[in-house]
Order: structure tokens, then C-alpha cells, then sequence
């Protein structure tokens, strides 16, 4: 391989929005689908010869891309899928691009409780620990027993226990690295689960956590999902409902009229105008009631 011969699997200048749930945002420089570990890999070192920026993505539901795109390699690891079951121990080991909701319903089919609230989240494993990934009550530090990680720099391979990730409300320390310009990669996580349950009654669980989502948030338009953290103990949802700007719009985005912690892409929205609501949100907030909103979602590449 010469340094400017793309790697298996890389693409330059790719479009983006097809790979994020708000279907917006511009092309990437180049794109990396990775099938396997060591296509992954070779990826990685080709990065680092380039000199290139290295951006994880998953399933790109917690993602806001800019319209003006993504210099560097984005590395999207929603190929590398698979999961490895004890049903006996509880212990499952899922690969980084496992999507959750496959995760939750099959954890529940072998009677393996406490994976259930991961069924109505629309990302990866890979996203999950990143994000500390939390719904109903839980998040994924409850789960983890610890995740295999490559650091891109030196090629090394890290497995990180739980205590190592310094997870909080929807933070691990991986988030600290990808701020730094250093994003590390998740591969795989270990989860720990309490075997021996009804799979009926687990079934019936992640139905019920389903259809009460499908009622308060609004799943039927593309979006990223709570776009604010909640600077609790309040919530960001009532705080800008307060202000009365649901259904507030600008081009092809909306601020939910179901959970105004949601904006959604009503059609041809922009991350111009994804941008523009949350800083109108922020504004607003500050201004009228002193609170200073910061996002849950994560940007990829340059906004005003
Ligand atoms: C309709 C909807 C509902 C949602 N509900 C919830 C909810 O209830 N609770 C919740 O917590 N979230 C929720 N989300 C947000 C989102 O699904 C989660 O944050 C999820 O964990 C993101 O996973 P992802 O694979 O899509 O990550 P991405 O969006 O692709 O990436 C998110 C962050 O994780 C990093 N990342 C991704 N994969 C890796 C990897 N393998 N290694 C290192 N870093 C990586 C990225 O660099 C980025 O910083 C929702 C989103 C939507 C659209």
C-alpha cells in the first residue's frame, strides 16, 4: 500500500446525511466502512501517514454534521456487528457496530434481564459507551464490564474496565479524547446481564418501553434524539416548552410540537438550520430564565 492508494474500504468525499438519523450535514473527505478489525486497523495507519483527523461514528443518531462536511477520515463502524452470548453467566460481548435495539430484544429472547431500555435507542454499542447511553432509569455504566479499545496513535489495543471510563450522566471519558483531536475507538464491550428470566415478560417489557417512546417523542421524523443535556434536576423538554417554542421552524427543521427537547427534520432541513434553533433555544433560555443549555448531540466539522 502507498501512502495514496486508499485503503480497502475508504472512500473519498462521501456524503454523510445517509449515515446519521437527522439526515442532514455535507461529504466527508474520506469515509471508512470497515468490515473487519484489521481493515480497521489498516485504516487507522493510513490516517496517521496522511496526517488525517479521525472521527468514530456509529450509527450517527447522536450526530450533527456540518453542511460544509468533514475533513479527515470518518470511520463508521456500523459493519462490525456481532455478538458473543453466555446464557448461563449473563455475559455477552457485543462488537462496537452492534445495533442496540437487536441487542436488547435478543438479550431478552435468551431470558437475559436488564438490557431492556436499550430497545427504543437508535444507535450502536460502539455510540452506547461513548455516550453513557441511558433511557428508563439506567445507562450503560450499570452494564459494562468493560470495552476493548484501539488507540489510533500507536495501533495498541486497551481493554478498559467500567471504573476506568469515568462514565457520568451521558459522558465517558471518550468524549474528553475525541474534544482533544485523540478519539480512541471502541471494538467491542463486555456486559454483564441477570440470567434466568421470563423472555415473555422481558419481551413484554421493551414493548411497553416502545410504545410509551412512540407516544412522547416523536419517532416518525428523522432526528438526533434529545438535542440538550437536562441541567438537572430540571428537564430541557419542559424548559423550552415553557418558553413556547414548540413547533418554532426555521427551512426544514422544527423544534418538536411532541417533545420539545427534539428537533426534527420536517424535509430538506439543513444543519444551518438544526444550528440556528439551538442557539435560539439557548438564547432564549438564557435571556428569559438565566440557564445555560449545553447539547447532548455532538457536532462533526466546523459550525458558525
Ligand atoms: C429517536 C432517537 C431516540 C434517542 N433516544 C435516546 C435515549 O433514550 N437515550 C440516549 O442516551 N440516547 C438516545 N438517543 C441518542 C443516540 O441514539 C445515543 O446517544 C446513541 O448511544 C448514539 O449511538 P451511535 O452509534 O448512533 O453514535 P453516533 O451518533 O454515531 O456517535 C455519537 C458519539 O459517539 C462516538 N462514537 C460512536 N461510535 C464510537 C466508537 N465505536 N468508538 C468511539 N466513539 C464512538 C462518536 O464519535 C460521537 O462522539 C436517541 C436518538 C434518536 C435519534
Amino acid at each position: 500500500m502507498t501512502l495514496l492508494s486508499l485503503p480497502e474500504g475508504v472512500l473519498s468525499n462521501q456524503g454523510l446525511a445517509d449515515l446519521t438519523s437527522w439526515k442532514v450535514g455535507g461529504i466527508a473527505e474520506y469515509l471508512g466502512e470497515p468490515r473487519n478489525c484489521q481493515q480497521l486497523v489498516d485504516m487507522v495507519q493510513w490516517a496517521g501517514a496522511m496526517g488525517l483527523a479521525i472521527h468514530p461514528m456509529g450509527a450517527g443518531s447522536n450526530l450533527l454534521v456540518s453542511d460544509d462536511g468533514v475533513t479527515g477520515l470518518c470511520l463508521c463502524l456500523r459493519h462490525l456487528q456481532g455478538c458473543h452470548w453466555d446464557a448461563s453467566t449473563g455475559l455477552i460481548q457485543a462488537q462496537a457496530g452492534e445495533p442496540l435495539p437487536r441487542l436488547a430484544r435478543k438479550a431478552a429472547q435468551l431470558g437475559l434481564h436488564g438490557l431492556e431500555w436499550l430497545a427504543g435507542i437508535p444507535g450502536t454499542v460502539g455510540g452506547a459507551v461513548a455516550m453513557n447511553a441511558g433511557a428508563q432509569g439506567s445507562c450503560l455504566a450499570e452494564w459494562l464490564v468493560d470495552a476493548q479499545l484501539l488507540e489510533p496513535s500507536t495501533g495498541r489495543y486497551w481493554h478498559w474496565r467500567r471504573q476506568e471510563m469515568d462514565f457520568g450522566y451521558r459522558h465517558s471519558v471518550l468524549q474528553e479524547m475525541a474534544a482533544a483531536q485523540t478519539p480512541w475507538i471502541v471494538l467491542s464491550a463486555r456486559l454483564h446481564t441477570n440470567p434466568g428470566h421470563n423472555p415473555q415478560h422481558l419481551l413484554e417489557t421493551i414493548k411497553a418501553g416502545l410504545a410509551q417512546r412512540t407516544k412522547t417523542q416523536p419517532y416518525h421524523l428523522p432526528s438526533g434524539g434529545s438535542v440538550f443535556r437536562n441541567p438537572l434536576p430540571q428537564k430541557a423538554g419542559q424548559l423550552i416548552e415553557a418558553l413556547n417554542l414548540k413547533g418554532q421552524r426555521l427551512g426544514g427543521a422544527q423544534i418538536s410540537t411532541v417533545h420539545a427537547n427534539f428537533i426534527v427534520n420536517v424535509g430538506g432541513a439543513k444543519a444551518e438550520h438544526i444550528q440556528a434553533l439551538i442557539h435560539l433555544v439557548q438564547e432564549r433560555l438564557m435571556d428569559e430564565k438565566g440557564i445555560g443549555l449545553t447539547t447532548e448531540v455532538k457536532h462533526l466539522g466546523t459550525f458558525d
